[in-house]
């Protein structure tokens, strides 16, 4: 794996070292993650397992070979991280097949305690969002088809049924888990007056990024995201996929591989800082495998593994400031700005400036390791599940090589510095026998839940007109 050291960085003492290796994870490591990954996977397709997978594999009811799509104006709505985004969306035809345009978006930003009251308040405000936007642009009296991208573990029953698992990331909201997700939506929009919606489809952040790449490039068939969560979806044959009845053509599944780890199958790999971050969090002893990789945890096992280098004396004098004890004060954009300096160090002595400490430049090169220990180990275990992925792929069609494409959103994917090289490259070494090409999405949580609406009310059309 490269190494983009700045120059000049020195090896530490064995003390340094020793907290540090434990982050590394060789080629036999990560193989071996492959596998226990793999049996996660078959267990959650088959109808007798299922129960006791870890990872859910999730049916989506998104199914290959659309064949035309509804052409017009559709809205769409993104809820899932820290934002609420809404859209207007486009679709139309041409001789490649369906192509999706947003006209218009809003960002919204969700108070924190709205995440983590009642469901009512959540999706009271979803709903606000929405008739504020049609305000906005003067389009409160039509009634559009609503395509809403819910990026949690959702089991569904058709495209526009589904009851929420479990919430991940920053949700906690009461009496959503165990209901149907857009029951409660279209409630809360009814209970408005003001404005009318049709809801056609619900899908996951991965569903609709796979899908929005999927007009660019046919060989899109995964769908990642790492952002402030990690998960990932696929095109799975309808054979393999038992909780569906079936057997032909494909269903992307929801793998929610942000579990993996949830039923002890990795604990030899976890250190004491994720631990720490999982206890912390909203939801311990859940999602292990997100909390490894994505954004909302990265920061924090950066900011632990420093103050275990400030216990032993090994950092700032033995010395922490407020802000670095500070929990969650640490986050991803700190980690971009130290893993994209020069060898002067700069941008990370200001960081740890601006966080009240007085760093020697020992210290900087110190913080700098630090930061990429952990997002070095965050992207080799996102290949290693990649790996696995696109492996599982290339055996259910019997192929000796396969060349897919993989399309890909998320603020940590796009905004750490080195992640999309070293996960680039870690595919390539873990799957020789994959050509994986990774495609950058954007907008694509709105713009794919729009073209899966487009495509379902092609469908409802063709059985009720
Ligand atoms: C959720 C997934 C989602 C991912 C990325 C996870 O916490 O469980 O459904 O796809 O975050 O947003
Ligand atoms: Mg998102």
């Amino acid at each position: 794996v490269i190494d983009q050291r700045p120059e000049g960085i020195t090896a530490g003492c064995m003390q340094v070292e020793a907290l540090l290796e434990g982050f590394a994870l060789d080629r036999s490591v990560l193989e071996d993650v492959m596998l226990r990954l793999r049996r996660e996977m078959e267990k959650g397709l088959h109808v007798h397992t299922n129960m006791e997978a870890s990872v859910k594999m999730l049916p989506t009811y998104v199914r290959s070979t659309p064949d035309g799509s509804e052409v017009g104006d559709f809205l769409a709505l993104d809820l899932g991280g820290t934002n609420i985004r809404v859209m207007v969306v486009k679709t139309g035809t041409d001789e490649v097949g369906t192509w999706k345009v947003e006209t218009k978006v809003q960002v919204y930003s969700i108070p924190k305690d709205t995440m983590t009251g009642t469901a009512e308040m959540l999706f009271g405000f979803v709903a606000e969002c929405i008739a504020n936007f049609l305000e906005k642009h003067n389009m409160k009296e039509r009634k559009l088809p609503l395509g809403f991208t819910f990026s949690f573990p959702v089991k569904h029953q058709d495209l526009d049924k589904g009851i929420l698992m479990k919430w991940t990331k920053g949700f906690k909201a009461s009496g959503a888990e165990g209901n149907d997700i857009v029951n409660l939506l279209r409630e809360a929009i009814k209970k408005r007056r003001d404005i009318e919606m049709d809801i056609v489809a619900m899908v996951n952040d991965t569903v609709a990024t796979m899908v929005s790449c999927y007009y660019e490039d046919h060989n899109c068939e995964i769908g990642l995201i790492v952002g402030t969560g990690c998960n990932t979806c696929y095109m799975e044959e309808m054979r393999n996929v038992e909780m569906v009845e079936g057997d032909e053509g494909r269903m992307c599944i929801n793998t929610e591989w942000g579990a993996f780890g949830d039923t002890g199958e990795l604990e030899d790999l976890w250190l004491e800082y994720d631990r720490r971050v999982d206890e912390m969090s909203l939801n311990p002893g859940k999602q292990k495998f997100e909390k490894s990789i994505s954004g909302k945890y990265m920061g924090e096992l950066v900011r632990l593994l420093m103050l275990k280098m400030v216990k032993q004396g090994l950092l700032f004098w033995g010395k922490a400031s407020d802000a670095l004890t500070t929990w969650e004060y640490f986050d991803t954009r700190h980690i971009s700005l130290i893993e994209s300096d020069g060898p002067e160090l700069q941008q990370t002595s200001m960081v740890l400036k601006n966080m009240g400490m007085e760093p020697t430049e020992a210290d900087c090169e110190l913080t700098w390791r630090a930061c990429n220990a952990v997002s070095t180990r965050a992207s080799l275990l996102c290949a290693a599940g990649v790996a696995a992925v696109v492996t599982k792929i290339r055996e259910n069609r019997g192929l000796e090589c396969l060349s897919i494409t993989v399309g890909v959103d998320g603020s940590l994917y796009k905004q750490l510095p080195h992640f999309k090289q070293r996960l680039r490259v870690a595919v390539s070494e873990l799957a020789p026998e994959c050509k994986v090409t990774f495609l950058q999405s954007e907008e694509g949580s709105g713009r794919g839940a729009a073209l899966i609406s487009a495509v379902a009310c092609k469908m409802a059309c063709r059985t009720t007109c």
